[in-house]
């Protein structure tokens, strides 16, 4: 068994963390106030090649292993919890969708400009009435001629408003049951798809969340991704790969939380002596230091699990269902140690804490993972 990240794995936490200090970190609290897309760090994201890392150079990416973009995320979320979030969609399920299932030219087309950082992918299930109940969802694509059309609406789209490439799931047989929905790649632009106005959240604010209205809106046969009936299958799949990466995020925020903690308990003064020597908050560290550790251990090992080629349905669950809960309890304690001032704007673990909500309730609620989880070992 072998714990050790390799050489090239490393440089990139380096290189990262480097970027996070210079462009996300004096940024991260103005664009949550505001709810702000940053176009700009974007930009800067793509020019660094962290918007396509584990997808290969022939179609725009880095070539890199998963587990490194694993780490891009975590150490993304650790300043910004919305922007780790925005790079882990867009390659986790946008990006890895129409490299697992896309044609030839589908990857030319579509994929290399995302994993180049140029486009920006979104992914289209949830609807009004169909959240954990995917099969309740009621939009529907009708072949006429040589296009689709679709119609219907969705819900929730991280990235809606600002996103390029829509990754679209809608009903082509809605007798076939699970075999009846299939994914379509929307552009930007294509007529009679809109984009509602963006919600306003608790947390990962400036990750932009919308409604998705589709009102006739046409496509052509070939941005069919896959096969007809094979959207469930390939949204399922894209929850895989996107899990580890909602794991990661919840890693880093738990890291800043922890670093945020030990620095402040270090410093604040009670009764005479720094609160860290109260035992109750030396001990709270200690167990925000044992949930972090096992967290990332349990998502490194699934994305690890992806790299082999090896199945990780179960493990991404695990690793997604055990962090969130964790990021949860842990930035409970964060803002418990500052006191007064975590429950204030201007403190990070107050930003932290709202930001990690999120993560028990986006790809799959808590209680999904324990249907994916107990399905797997109940079987
Ligand atoms: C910020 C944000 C970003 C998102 N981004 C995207 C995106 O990019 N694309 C996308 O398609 N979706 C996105 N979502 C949607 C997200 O995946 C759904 O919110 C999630 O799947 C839950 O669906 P729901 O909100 O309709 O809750 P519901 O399914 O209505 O669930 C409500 C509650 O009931 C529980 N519940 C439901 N069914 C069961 C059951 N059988 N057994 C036990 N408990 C159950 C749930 O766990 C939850 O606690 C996003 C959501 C948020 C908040």
């Amino acid at each position: 068994m072998d714990f050790k990240l390799t050489e090239e794995q490393e440089l990139i936490r380096k290189n990262v963390r480097e970027f996070c200090e210079k462009y996300v970190e004096p940024i991260a609290a103005e664009i949550d106030e505001n709810s702000r897309h940053p176009a700009e760090l974007f930009h800067k994201l793509s020019e660094g090649g962290w918007m396509g890392i584990p997808i290969p150079t022939e179609y725009g990416g880095a070539g890199a292993d998963y587990l490194t973009h694993i780490i891009v995320v975590e150490e993304l979320s650790r300043s910004c919890s919305s922007t780790g979030f925005t790079v882990s969609i867009h390659v986790g399920i946008g990006c890895t969708l129409i490299l697992l299932f896309g044609t030839e030219e589908q990857k030319r087309k579509y994929l290399t400009p995302m994993a180049e950082g140029k486009h920006l992918g979104a992914f289209v299930l949830t609807e009004p009435g169909a959240g954990t109940d995917v099969l309740a969802a009621t939009t529907t694509a009708v072949l006429d001629g040589n296009d689709y059309v679709i119609n219907g609406t969705k819900v929730f789209t991280s990235n809606g408003p600002i996103g390029d490439t829509y990754l679209v799931f809608a009903w082509t047989d809605k007798t076939a049951g699970r075999k009846g929905m299939s994914a379509f790649i929307v552009p930007k632009g294509t007529p009679g798809m809109k984009a509602g106005e963006h919600l306003r959240k608790m947390g990962l604010r400036s990750s932009q969340t919308s409604e998705m209205i589709f009102k006739d809106c046409r496509v052509p046969k070939e941005n069919l991704l896959g096969k007809e009936g094979m959207g469930l299958q390939m949204a399922m799949s894209g929850f895989d790969s996107g899990r580890i990466g909602i794991a990661a995020q919840c890693v880093g925020i738990m890291q800043a939380a922890l670093d945020e903690s030990i620095r402040y308990s270090k410093e604040r003064v009670q009764f005479g002596t720094p609160i860290s020597r109260h035992q109750a908050i030396a001990w709270m560290i200690a167990d925000m230091a044992t949930d972090l550790s096992a967290a990332r251990f349990l998502t490194y090992y699934a994305a690890w699990l992806k790299d082999q080629d090896q199945s990780f349905r179960k493990e991404a669950a695990i690793a997604k269902l055990f962090a969130s809960e964790a990021v949860m309890k842990h930035t409970t304690k964060a803002v418990q140690i500052y006191g007064g001032y975590g429950y204030c704007k201007g403190a990070k673990v107050e930003r932290l804490f709202r930001d990690a909500k999120f993560t028990e309730i986006g790809e799959g609620t808590s209680e999904a993972q324990r249907m994916v989880i107990s399905a797997n070992v109940l079987r």
